[in-house]
C-alpha cells in the first residue's frame, strides 16, 4: 500500500470517530487495517492516547469561592461608575483647591464657619458617594488568616 492511501485511511478513521463522513467505506478500512501494519500500530495508538484522555477528569474544588465573590459583585453594582467617581472625586479636588486660595487672600479673614466648611463639603460629599473612608473591608484575608 501506498502512503497516500495510509493518511486517506487514518483521515477516514478519525473522521468515524467524530461523527463526520469518512473518505473511504468502513469496509476499506477494516481491509487496510488488517494488511498494514503501520496504520494497525497508529490506530492502536490513537486508541490508548484516547482512553488516556478519557480517564481524565477535573479536578473539584471543596472551597466555596462564590460566596465571597458575590457580595463584592453586587457591592459594585450599587457604586456609581468609576470614571464618575474620578470626576466627582477631581471635583472635590477643585472645591477644596478654590476653598483654600480664598482662604489665604489677603483682604479676605476667614472666620471659623468659613474654615469649618471644606470639612462639612468632603463630609457630604462622602455621605452623597455612599462611601466610608474609614471603612474596614471585612473580605480582606491575609495570609496569616489562612491557618
Ligand atoms: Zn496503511
Amino acid at each position: 500500500m501506498n502512503k497516500e492511501y495510509c493518511e486517506k485511511v487514518r483521515i477516514s478513521i478519525m473522521a468515524i470517530s467524530d461523527g463526520e463522513r469518512p473518505l473511504l467505506s468502513e469496509l476499506q478500512i477494516n481491509e487496510h487495517i488488517k494488511s498494514c501494519e503501520d496504520c494497525h500500530l497508529e490506530i492502536e495508538q490513537q486508541k490508548y492516547a484516547s482512553q488516556l484522555l478519557n480517564g481524565q477528569k477535573r479536578r473539584t474544588y471543596d472551597v466555596d469561592i462564590w460566596s465571597g465573590i458575590k457580595p463584592v459583585i453586587e457591592q459594585s453594582a450599587i457604586r456609581p461608575k468609576r470614571s464618575l467617581q474620578l470626576w466627582l472625586f477631581a471635583a472635590l479636588g477643585l472645591i477644596l483647591f478654590a476653598n483654600k486660595i480664598i482662604e489665604v487672600l489677603p483682604a479676605f479673614t476667614p472666620g471659623v464657619i468659613f474654615k469649618l466648611m471644606s470639612l462639612t463639603i468632603v463630609f457630604v460629599f462622602f455621605i452623597l458617594l455612599g462611601q466610608n473612608p474609614f471603612a474596614i473591608n471585612q473580605n480582606l484575608i491575609l495570609k496569616g488568616d489562612l491557618k
